[in-house]
């Protein structure tokens, strides 16, 4: 939404404007830059522990991570040679994030 009056941003201090596309905490109030709400969204839904991670051990599954890997890795690279070094990291993070959001093993 669209902030009708000027405010100070919960997350990084900053003003919010009016017409500033913003995000408002109904139920605390809070104003936050728009872009300030998508950068803290994946701390608010990631989970509050972190399992153990399984032992390591030969086998197909082992294998299929491997190879998801390499298949990261080289899009990681074509990417990079393709936008440059931030965009590459911004694509890497945002399928990060996307795996994580699929619920994928993590
Ligand atoms: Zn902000």
């Amino acid at each position: 939404m669209r902030a009708r009056f000027a405010g100070r941003c919960a997350a990084c201090g900053g003003r919010v404007g009016p017409g500033d596309e913003m995000y408002w905490h109904r139920r605390t109030k809070a104003v936050e830059h728009a872009s300030c709400h998508e950068a803290e969204a994946p701390a608010i839904v990631a989970p509050a522990f972190t399992p153990a991670p399984e032992p390591r051990r030969e086998s197909p599954r082992m294998d299929t991570e491997y190879a998801a890997g390499v298949s990261d890795a080289n899009t990681y690279l074509s990417d990079k040679a393709m936008f440059g070094d931030a965009m590459a990291d911004a694509f890497a993070l945002e399928a990060e994030f996307a795996a994580f959001n699929r619920g994928d093993d993590y």
